[in-house]
């Protein structure tokens, strides 16, 4: 089951590959990609349908600045409680208006039955190998960063959020990791379709 997820690129190479979740989000998103801007960093965005389809204008932002976008469903459903046909229903619904082969699970749950499905129709599930917590109320925007900092390796597949619900603690956070990004070499990309992974 492991090699049927993607948890990180290549540990050789400068490179990272910034991710966010849960948009697009008006405002919240224009911030994220306007920081990226500045520094010439591309990132992956794992889209709710439901929320490409309420803010289109923001979601045809990814596209025009060139970064990659992924399936997250388009309820933002957990796998783990949602029937299996209902769950790879949602995703097909989401793959309406977001046209990619790349999936991120909602929570990071999955079973290994829609994870076969998927793999057959020619995805690839992301997952990650560093979370930067700005999802989480109990943390600080201080801790949060300290952590990122500690664990951001080559290859590194990191997880924000462009949501309302993180967008207090990510204004905080995402200015002063990308300059640490560029002050330790690195370059953020993003994750390239599944054929070239
Ligand atoms: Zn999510």
């Amino acid at each position: 089951m492991f090699k049927n997820y993607y948890w990180h690129g290549n540990r050789g190479e400068k490179t990272v590959y910034l991710t966010f979740d849960d948009g697009p989000t008006p405002l919240v998103t224009d911030f994220v990609t306007d920081l990226l801007s500045q520094y010439g960093f591309k990132a992956t965005f794992f889209c709710i349908g439901d929320k490409v389809d309420r803010y289109p204008a923001t979601y045809k932002l990814l596209e025009n600045q060139g970064h990659q976008v992924g399936n997250h469903t388009y309820h933002h459903l957990n796998a783990w409680t949602t029937k299996k046909n209902r769950y790879l229903d949602n995703i097909d619904e989401c793959s309406k208006v977001v046209d990619t082969k790349l999936f991120r699970p909602p929570y990071g749950r999955i079973t290994s039955t829609v994870t076969k499905r998927l793999i057959n129709k020619g995805y690839q599930i992301v997952l990650w190998d560093v979370l930067s917590g700005d999802f989480d109320q109990k943390r600080t925007a201080a801790s949060c960063l300290k952590n990122l900092k500690k664990n951001t390796r080559n290859g590194s597949v990191i997880v924000f959020h462009d949501s309302d619900k993180s967008f207090e603690k990510l204004k905080i956070i995402l200015p002063k990791y990308l300059k640490f990004l560029k002050e330790k070499g690195w370059d953020s990309k993003s994750i390239s379709k599944p054929a070239s992974i």
